[in-house]
């Protein structure tokens, strides 16, 4: 489904997904962040260790990256992650399992 509109919601710590027929899905900013993507953090998974992300992660800035996605910066300071519109919608279904 088509992602159009995007929401952080910074007092509940969730990111918000809006689709074109309405629905709504959110995903927590430590999901977010314990799914980044970048060359370090996936390093980091293939070693068999998980990003550092704890409950108090905060999702700070949203950056468009052109019809791709998006680059989220965290409260820890990380802002390597490019989420493209796919790996959002996979860890919300993720996150709904
Ligand atoms: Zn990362």
């Amino acid at each position: 489904m088509t992602i159009t509109s995007i929401r952080n919601d910074k007092s509940r710590r969730v990111l918000e997904l809006g689709h074109e027929d309405g629905s709504t899905v959110e995903i927590s900013h430590e999901t977010l962040r314990s799914g980044c993507r970048c060359s370090a953090c996936t390093a980091t998974r293939r070693a068999g260790g998980a990003p550092a992300a704890d409950a108090a992660i905060a999702l700070e800035l949203i950056a468009p990256v052109g019809v791709y996605g998006v680059q989220l910066t965290f409260s820890d300071g990380h802002n390597k992650g490019i989420y493209p519109w796919q790996l959002l919608q996979e860890l919300a279904e993720m996150q709904a399992a």
